[in-house]
């Protein structure tokens, strides 16, 4: 039994809950699915999920109850992660926000990248758009809603897919990150390779 916990502090928490169950499914794997927000609900987890919604806020909160510092913890013993948009900039080792310069931590700053908040301007300026993606396939549709933009990578950070030659894919060891929201295409091809981190992690190949 695979037991995948999401972090539900705030934002895309049952779309992600869907899409983990069915790419569970399309795999073949058994699993458990856990909302965690305390820091002992992470006890026993073999993957996590940082789902999007408002990192500032999910910073915020989970700094009051300590949660915070215990994903930080799990993450330093190599627990796979899958952050989504405002999960990907809590990974980020630099953040700014647009049109400044100021760099920031993020909360779990193990992926060597550089981001900016809201890349691509405000909430209109969300939008969806066709990618392929290496190793998973072509035609995923890539929604992105006030989307950050990756601007720097170090050599040690692979990208799986890119959009106007930007990063918006990425792995790095046991994390997997998207500026996007794949939870939200209907579309369980990045959740399945999430998966198979996991399973990889757990029983190497
Ligand atoms: N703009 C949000 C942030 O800065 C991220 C948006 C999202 O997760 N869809 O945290």
């Amino acid at each position: 039994m695979m037991n995948i916990g999401i972090l539900a502090i705030q934002g895309a928490i049952e779309e992600h809950e869907r899409a983990i169950l069915a790419a569970a499914a399309s795999l073949q794997i058994d699993i458990k699915l856990n909302r965690v927000i305390l820091p002992h609900e992470l006890e026993g987890l073999d993957g996590l999920v940082l789902p999007g919604g408002e990192s500032g806020a999910m910073k915020l909160i989970g700094q009051k109850s300590g949660m915070l510092q215990a994903v930080h913890r799990a993450l330093e013993r190599n627990l796979p992660v899958f952050g989504t948009c405002a999960g990907a900039i809590l990974l980020s080792k630099n953040v700014r926000r647009r049109k400044e310069t100021e760099l920031k931590k993020g909360a779990f700053p193990f992926l060597d990248i550089e981001m900016i908040r809201n890349g691509y301007g405000r909430q209109a300026d969300s939008f969806s758009t066709l990618m392929d993606i290496q190793g998973i396939g072509e035609n995923f549709k890539g929604i992105f809603i006030r989307a950050p933009r990756i601007i720097k990578i170090s050599p040690e950070v692979e990208v799986l897919a890119t959009l106007n030659e930007e990063p918006v894919l990425i792995r790095q060891g046991n994390i997997l990150a998207s500026t996007f929201h794949p939870e939200l295409a209907k579309d369980t091809r990045i959740h399945e390779e999430f998966l198979k981190t996991v399973r990889n992690h757990l029983t190497p190949p």
